[in-house]
């Protein structure tokens, strides 16, 4: 038999669960029913000579009182009601000689008893001998009674064979059936435990064949296929948003690199005419040499960006002072500021805030952050730069009193391309708060935005003093 996925069914887990109950209980079956028999055959064994010692009593009893006529009689009356075929008495000389017997046609072959071969008083001698003629045992006690008396009484062990042999009968029909059982619940229950495992496959193979909004549907086989169930479902939605994400960035990628690769092309297109001015060749160019560096940089942030996510960049790794960084980058974002009417604000740090980190990096985090803040406010507008510290983080925070961002925007700001100002019109490409992220996580820090529209914004970087803190 084959599975679906072309397994062959002795490999499946369901096969491996049938196989391990069904041998289970059979073994478990089979010791019990041993052990039933064993306790049942000694208790037969014992009942059976229990009742011989007691017959032996009673006869030794009415020997030695009422003598050998009564003896006699007794013997009579107690093979009337037993019957020939189930047992025999007999009354035994020193010698072996039979004095007194029952009927012994089916008793041939069972010897006489020696009364030299006998313990003395009160010891009794236990033999069990097989019985050609009745096709069974029998089991037979011999007792000195007087000194030159043997009593010898046997019982045949038929009644107790043959209960032996229903029982042995019905013991291995129960192990049958109970392998059976066993087999078909051990299948019941693996084909449970699996059926969640299989949905999971199907789920799966739906989403090799491109169905990527396909998830598994949740069921009863347990807390623990649920869990799998939940956690897989868990990956799709992560890996969906990713394959989301990817197909936006792409998206952006094709429509950022569209604009100056046409104006390119356009230049190109009107320089092949030739009838232009060498003056008017010249502005081309210079449109050409503009376009191409916006592509080389854009391309150059995305690199950047994948290098930094990759560790790469901070494999040179140096004491940087925070103090230092932002105030050279004041220095040259006043000059923008001033010329764009507004106003930068420094709260100054007494003294250094050392982390361990890639300087360039850090400059172009606090230059991002500040570029943003400058673009997004209007003139008239109040940018301020201030740094703060914990005995384990640095932190700088640039506040606006920008267009702020709206809420349906800040969850989505740190994606790359992302640019919350629809119309384009504001400079820029989407990439540099995806760059100032990267550098941050890079660093072991965080970014946190508090932002409303019309209220400006405020970016804070946390970033850890040093490695041995962190
Ligand atoms: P870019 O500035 O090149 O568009 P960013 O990745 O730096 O790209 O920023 C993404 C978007 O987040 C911006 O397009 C803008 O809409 C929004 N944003 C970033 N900083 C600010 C800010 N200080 N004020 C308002 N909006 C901002």
């Amino acid at each position: 038999m084959c599975s679906r996925n072309g397994n062959s069914f002795p490999r499946t887990v369901t096969f491996r669960l049938t196989l391990l109950t069904a041998v289970t209980i059979t073994a478990v079956s089979i010791v019990f029913f041993a052990v039933m028999y064993l306790a049942l055959t000694r208790n037969l064994a014992f009942r059976m000579d229990e009742d011989l010692v007691s017959d032996v009593n009673q006869m030794a009893a009415i020997y030695q009182v009422q003598g050998r006529e009564e003896l006699g009689r007794q013997i009579e009356f107690e093979i009337d009601s037993e019957g020939t075929n189930r047992m025999f008495i007999r009354l035994m000389g020193s010698n072996g000689k039979v004095l007194l017997a029952t009927d012994m046609e089916v008793w041939d072959g069972i010897n006489t008893r020696e009364a030299g071969a006998l313990p003395e008083e009160d010891g009794d001698a236990f033999e069990t001998v097989y019985m050609p003629r009745k096709g069974c045992h029998a089991r037979i006690i011999s007792r000195r009674i007087a000194p030159d008396r043997i009593l010898q009484i046997g019982c045949t062990l038929e009644e107790d064979e043959d209960l032996l042999r229903i029982y042995r009968r019905g013991s291995i029909l129960a192990v049958l059936v109970l392998l059976v059982c066993g087999g078909v619940t051990g299948w019941l229950m693996g084909r449970n435990a699996m059926s969640g495992v299989e949905r999971v496959r199907q789920t799966a193979v739906s989403i090799g064949k491109g169905d990527l909004l396909s998830r598994v549907p949740l069921g009863n086989e347990g807390q623990e296929i649920n869990d799998l169930a939940r956690a897989f479902n868990d990956m799709l939605e992560r890996i969906q948003g990713v394959v989301i994400e990817l197909r936006e960035v792409t998206n952006h990628i094709a429509h950022d690199l569209r604009s100056p690769i046409t104006r390119i092309r356009g230049m190109a297109e009107t320089t092949m005419t030739g009838e232009q001015t060498v003056e008017e060749y010249r502005e081309m160019a210079e449109i050409v040499v503009e376009e191409s560096d916006r592509l080389v940089g854009m391309i150059n942030v995305m690199l950047d960006i994948a290098m930094t996510e990759a560790g790469d960049r901070l494999a040179a790794r140096e004491d940087v002072d925070i103090v230092r960084v932002v105030e050279s980058a004041c220095e040259i974002f006043q000059t923008i500021a001033e010329d764009r009417g507004q106003t930068l604000e420094v709260d100054g740090f007494d003294g250094p805030l050392v982390i361990r980190g890639n300087l360039s990096q850090l400059q172009r985090m606090v230059s991002n952050l500040l570029d943003n803040a400058c673009k997004f406010t209007s003139p008239g507008g109040v940018i301020r730069l201030s740094l703060g510290s914990t005995k384990t983080h640095v932190t700088t925070t640039v506040t606006d009193t920008g267009i702020g961002i709206s809420q349906e925007d800040l969850p989505r700001i740190f994606e790359q391309f992302y640019r919350a100002d629809r119309s384009r019109t504001t400079p820029g490409n989407g990439l540099g708060l995806s760059h100032v992220k990267a550098i941050v996580r890079a660093h072991c820090g965080e970014i946190r935005v508090e932002s409303a529209p019309g209220a400006g914004s405020s970016f804070t970087v946390h970033l850890p003093r040093n490695r041995d803190q962190r």
